[in-house]
């Protein structure tokens, strides 16, 4: 496994990263020990950095692989948050600390930025971990983004040290402009000194049908340290860590990984009450006949609207 410096920061991290999204209640709502067992093949592979979000809920399997696990230190972990305020994001730090039992989280984004507008909405949190970092409970602060905007924002702004963008090969879910927008975003905001790590690279499942070009895609792109994956079992860790490190894929571990293309679910008992339709960053729901429905075509499968569901009736199955 290869390890990349972030940016400016002294983080080292593995250039495919785990993914948690996958495993939370989100998505496939494995349990603690379950999800703990994936992450702990990651660790066996070479990979040493985890991403996850206080959203996705995925703080207990991930607490589980770093107890099993001999030296927790030796992993990076990025979590993020919506948080805006001081004191919301004084809770989300906290919440992270406690439950994933470390004494600092090494990368704290602000989850899901557009343009300096929210950016600069959001700083009081931002003044929050900056104070956070000089205590040494967080070592670097960022955002996540699938605006291109908000990675040419954040390239901007002094006190953030790591971007993580959404990026592929098809450019699926780039809000904002095309891909080759936002891998240019990208190389500005590396030239600045960030630390950038993509999301999506598999256009949320979409593309699980050809990931040697999709990550080879992003591989190639020298201004990313590391990739971020979402993976649910043993075998699709071992093809990506394979596939990252140059190594063939045998046909058993290719069938073994085959899996049918995912899809958004929504559950006959949707309210129609419209809140998913809002959360979308993709702009990929809307309300027809009283109840939500999905543009298959542009939905990354993120599970965002899942997550905010008064009535749990959405998922990605
Ligand atoms: S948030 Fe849930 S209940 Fe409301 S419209 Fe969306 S799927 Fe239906
Ligand atoms: S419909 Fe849901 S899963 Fe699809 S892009 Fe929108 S928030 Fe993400």
């Amino acid at each position: 496994m290869e390890y990349r410096r972030l940016g400016a920061t002294d983080i080292w991290v593995s250039r495919l990263c785990f993914g948690a999204l996958t495993i939370s209640p989100l998505q496939r709502d494995m349990t603690a020990l379950a999800g703990a067992q994936v992450i702990l093949k990651a660790f066996e592979q070479g990979v040493n950095f985890i991403d996850t979000s206080q959203f996705y809920r995925a703080y207990p399997p991930i607490r589980a692989a770093l107890n099993q696990y001999g030296s927790s230190d030796e992993i990076v972990i990025a979590t993020k948050s919506y948080a805006y305020d001081e004191k919301g994001m004084a809770l989300a730090l906290n919440q992270a600390l406690d439950e994933l039992d470390r004494e600092w989280i090494d990368i704290f984004l602000l989850h899901e930025q557009e343009s300096m507008l929210t950016i600069r909405g959001h700083w009081e949190a931002v003044e929050y971990l900056v104070k956070a970092k000089h205590q040494g409970l967080v070592r670097a602060i960022g955002i996540s983004t699938h605006h291109i905007e908000g990675v040419r924002a954040a390239a901007l702004v002094p006190e953030m040290d790591i971007i993580s963008p959404l990026l592929n090969y098809r450019g699926l879910g780039i809000i904002g402009g095309t891909k080759e927008d936002m891998v240019e975003a990208v190389e500005f905001a590396h030239g600045c000194g960030k630390g950038i790590y993509a999301m999506k690279p598999f256009g949320g499942g979409h593309y699980v049908q050809d990931p040697a070009q999709a990550l080879q895609y992003l591989l190639d792109l020298d201004a990313l340290s590391s990739i971020a994956v979402g993976m649910k079992s043993c075998e699709e860790v071992e093809m990506n860590t394979n596939l990252v490190k140059g190594l063939p894929i045998s046909t058993s571990l290719q069938d073994a990984v085959k899996s049918q293309p995912r899809r958004l679910h929504i559950d006959d008992w949707c309210i129609g009450c419209g809140i998913c339709v809002e959360k979308c960053p993709q702009n990929a729901l809307c309300i027809k006949n009283g109840q939500a429905r999905v543009d298959a075509s542009i939905c990354v499968l993120c599970g965002y609207c899942g997550g905010h569901c008064p009535e749990f009736a959405i998922k990605v199955i």
